[in-house]
Formats: structure tokens, sequence, C-alpha cells
């Protein structure tokens, strides 16, 4: 059975010229800025209580382009709570695998050859599992204006936004004190920026494998980007790294991003295969953590990028037998390697 959820909706987008850019936005890696012993003053107060859903705060990547974003606010899904996790537990990466090639529980780095050491974290076993209750978050509940508009030019697929969430989000900065912050004191705010990727429509499987980059590799259908599975250090950002209820957080640039399965996605509840979440940035769709018989799709299931062939529905409704990626609870959790051609 196959679950059709109307997850977005086409509007007009008022669009500058300026914002006709059919390049990926700059890939924005991580900094380190989770591991702070001596915390700097920050204005909490501030961001706790002003969401930036509009440029004047935003640190985009170009100002100019952000001014036309404010006429097209668009809401994509009626899920705004934050609600349970499905998974109580993950199947992290806590030793110092090679990063340096496609395979299966791992992911093909661009940037990195092994994974970093890990932290010694409460809520993650030495086998690497993860107690995903157990893990502390960023407390918080703040709604924002989400954009985001995706459209289809014969070869082409337009994704552009605002790329802040359609969810709430925990309040950023990490609050001093708060049991989050004496793991990871996330000093960065949660900024709107103009999000704008083209890529293609009918994406076509590559003959080898690509590497994935720090920064977005693809975009949700929440309306914000998601990043592979590792944090600046090239460790298990989901076993390392503290999120909010919706799993997510942002980066250096304000940049909100998720390195796994967010809760607040509409991924269905084993009712058949899961709906399409988002778009990967070579093309090919991401799906939920189930199956066609509704049951978890496990890394067992899926190949090195963490994909396979098989029947699914498109975002307008039809079903048909495509390569597509599933986001599940086993590291990493996302995608393994770019499948398709660039
Ligand atoms: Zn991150
Ligand atoms: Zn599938």
């Amino acid at each position: 059975m196959y679950m059709k959820k109307s997850f977005f909706f086409l509007s007009l987008l008022l669009m500058g010229a300026g914002c006709a850019s059919i390049e990926p936005a700059e890939s924005i890696p991580e900094t380190n800025s989770t591991q702070i012993e001596d915390p700097v003053s920050v204005d909490v107060d501030d961001a706790q209580t002003e969401p930036v859903v509009q440029d004047e705060t935003a640190t985009s990547q170009d100002s100019s382009e952000d001014q036309t974003d404010t006429s097209s606010v668009q809401v994509v899904d009626d899920n705004t709570n934050i609600v349970g996790s499905l998974f109580t537990t993950a199947q992290g990466a806590v030793d110092t695998r090679s990063l340096s090639s496609p395979a299966r529980n791992s992911l093909y780095s661009c940037t990195a050859t092994k994974m970093g050491t890990a932290l010694d974290r409460s809520w993650v076993g030495e086998d690497g599992v993860i107690a995903l209750a157990d893990k502390p978050v960023v407390e918080g509940s703040i709604d924002w204006e989400s954009s985001l508009n995706v459209a289809v030019d014969s070869a082409v697929r337009l994704i552009t936004g605002n790329g802040l969430p359609d969810h709430k989000t925990g309040g950023f900065p990490v609050r001093p004190g708060s049991e989050a912050s004496s793991y990871d004191r996330n000093p960065n705010r949660i900024s709107s920026y103009s999000l704008s990727y083209e890529i293609p429509a009918d994406p076509v499987i590559a003959e080898e494998p690509g590497c994935l980059p720090m920064g977005p590799i693809g975009v949700m259908l929440t309306g914000a980007v998601f990043y592979n599975a590792l944090d600046a250090d090239n460790r298990d950002a989901v076993a390392n790294e503290v999120f909010d209820a919706c799993e997510g957080h942002p980066q250096d640039r304000g940049q909100y991003h998720y390195h796994h399965l967010s809760s607040c996605m509409d991924y269905e509840d084993g009712i058949g295969h899961s709906p399409l979440i988002g778009y990967a940035l070579d093309g090919f769709g991401i799906y939920g953590p189930f199956g066609d018989d509704g049951s978890v799709i496990t890394n067992a299931d899926l190949d090195e990028c963490h994909g396979h062939v098989g029947m699914v529905e498109d975002e307008n409704g039809s079903i048909l037998e495509i390569y597509h990626y599933h986001a599940n609870n086993e590291f990493p959790y996302t995608l393994g390697c770019l499948k398709g051609e660039k």
C-alpha cells in the first residue's frame, strides 16, 4: 500500500533574478563548535524568545537573494508538532572505520579517510548502540515560517526555499546550564537563507558511486537540509552531538540540518512503504524507514549507498520502480554515498 500525502503545494515563488542560481548553495562544513570547555558569554535570552524567521538577522550566503523570500511563505506540511521518536535505539559507529570507499555500514567521505575517535557518551554503548531516549535534548518549542518549493522543468528539479523547517525546533544557542549544554554547547542560532538546488528530475545511476561532502547532501520536505552522518571531527554525529526534539541543529552560519531521520518528518507508521521525505543532491529521492511490507528497513536490505531499487510513489502520486535511498536507524542513517551521476 502506498500512502499518499500532500507534502507540498506548489505556489508562485516570487523570485528575483538572483534566485535563479542553478548551483547548489555553498557547502558549509560544520565548525567544531560542539566541545567548548570554556563557554563564552552569549545572549541566550534573545535567542530563546526571538526566532529568526526573516532576513534581518540571517547569516545567509547571499543576503541580496534573501530579500525575495519574504513574499513566498508556504506551508509544506501540517506536521507542526514535535512528536515522539519512532526509534528508541540506533546502531551508531564508534570505531575508526574507513571512510575512503563505498561500503555498507559506513559512508564514503570526500574529506576524511577514517572516522574520528568517539567521545565517551553515557548513552552510547561499546557496541555503538545509541540509547536515543537517554540522550539529552535541546529544549524549546519555537515555530518557524518555512518556505519550500519543488518544481520540475523538463530534466531539472528546482528546489527553493528559506531553509527553515516546518516543525518546531529547540532553542539555539543551547541554553547554558541545561543538560544538553554540558555535552554539546552549540552556540549557533537558526537563520533563514536562500536555499536553491537544481538536481536531476530523472536521475541515473552512475558507474561508480560518488563521495559525500560535508555540508548539505540533500533537502528534506520539511524545508531543511540534511548532512551526512559525520560531525566536524568525523565522528558519528548522532552518537556524539545533541539535537533538538526533531533531531536537528544549526551549524555556525545558522543552517538548520539533520544527520539522521527526524521524528518530525512524515514517514508513516509501518503501513507499507514509507513516503518520500526528501531529495538527495544527485536527484534520487529519500524515503522513510519502512519497506514494502511495512517493516523497518535495515542496512542489510540496502546497498553501499544506503539505497535500493524498488517500487515507490513519487511526488505526483505515480508508482514507479526506481533507485531510492532510505533513512533508518543504522549508521550512516541516510546516504552512504551518492549513487547518481553528477
Ligand atoms: Zn550537524
Ligand atoms: Zn524502498
